[in-house]
């Protein structure tokens, strides 16, 4: 049985309990996600079952680089979010419900979804595109009947859940990629619309309660790329999450409200790695640079290549059982 997620305040008002923005809303007010809503006194979901995009995605797209590499993640997303990134990648998908009260979405029923996923020999659901935390109903419907067909749910967050929200999730999601954007708290507030606090408790949250991490940060050149902004979340993915969570350092291309920024080069995407692996991280992975060396993993005993990609694809997995085929070590993640 599901907790209710929202809290009558009084007959006018109640507080949205899902993610942590906690938007107190009048009776008929949306969110800032565009997609909640106070139907007398109810906040409901606009997008209960609605999705406005899906694809057959290799699982590094996400990316997880450490969770059945090579194999195929049956994506689906909504419209809306709780965060205003003025660097949104998918702004159409994503912002269209809160700034211009437009959901452009179709019906699903999630059994259909759940066929279709096994019906395509994925091997996982994957809420992701938009933010999932905000269309948590179809995430949470969708994964229960996954989970059953034996497929992994994974969730393509930037982590603002809020506690109680989590408790929820944490019943059903196996594996996440959530963007740590920054160590900022300023950045979160002044160009997302958010807060880094709950960000990294959520992260640790996850981490407790088993489910496989992997993280990213996109790197915007004079923005968030000091290194001492770099150094301080390698120290907490170190020290948080642990030296064996992979670490996406992906590079920014201009796109939605940022076009002045020129994209980051391999340079700094490189640099970034170097300081991460100086403090420890055993896997560091580049992300938007096409056939980049930092696209494979290495075993951090031996240094063999226990996985060869190109771009989003498995050239070579020689994990075997969850272990370098050379030296045997136990390499973190989801294997089987
Ligand atoms: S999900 Fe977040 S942004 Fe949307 S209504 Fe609830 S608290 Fe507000």
């Amino acid at each position: 049985m599901g907790k209710i997620l929202f809290k009558k305040i009084d007959d006018n008002k109640s507080i949205c309990l899902l993610c942590s923005h906690f938007c107190v809303l009048q009776d008929n007010e949306k969110g800032k996600c565009g997609v909640r809503q106070n139907i007398s006194g109810q906040i409901v979901s606009l997008v209960k079952n609605k999705i406005a995009a899906k694809a057959l995605d290799p699982i590094e797209k996400k990316p997880l680089f450490h969770v059945l590499p090579g194999s195929f993640s049956y994506s689906i997303g909504s419209p809306g979010c709780n965060f205003t990134c003025k660097f949104c990648q998918n702004a159409s998908l994503a912002q269209s419900p809160a700034i211009l009260n437009e959901i452009d979405a179709y019906e699903v029923i999630p059994q259909n979804l759940v066929k279709e996923a096994v019906a395509s020999k994925a091997k996982s659901i994957s809420y992701t595109y938009s933010e999932p935390t905000v269309f948590f109903e179809l995430m949470k419907d969708t994964a229960l009947v996954a989970k059953e067909k034996g497929l992994l749910n994974i969730m393509v967050s930037n982590g603002f859940i809020s506690s109680q929200g989590f408790d929820e999730i944490k019943e059903f999601i196996d594996a996440a990629n959530i963007d740590l954007k920054s160590f900022n708290n300023d950045f979160y507030e002044k160009i997302c619309g958010g807060k880094l606090k709950p960000v990294l408790e959520t992260l640790k949250r996850m981490k407790k309660a088993g489910i496989f991490i992997e993280v990213t940060t996109l790197l915007i050149s004079g923005i968030n790329d000091s290194k001492e902004e770099i150094e301080k979340i390698a120290r907490f993915i170190n020290n948080e999450l642990g030296k064996d969570t992979p670490w996406h350092i992906s590079a920014f291309h201009p796109c939605f409200k940022m076009t002045d920024i020129k994209r980051t080069s391999a340079d700094t995407i490189h640099k970034a790695i170097e300081t991460g692996q100086k403090h420890g991280l055993f896997y560091i992975y580049s992300g938007n640079i096409f056939g980049d060396d930092f696209e494979s993993t290495l075993c951090p005993k031996c240094q063999n290549k226990v996985v060869e990609r190109k771009g989003f694809y498995v050239i070579e997995n020689r994990i075997k059982n969850g272990k370098c085929f050379e030296c045997g070590y136990n390499i973190n993640g989801i294997f089987e």
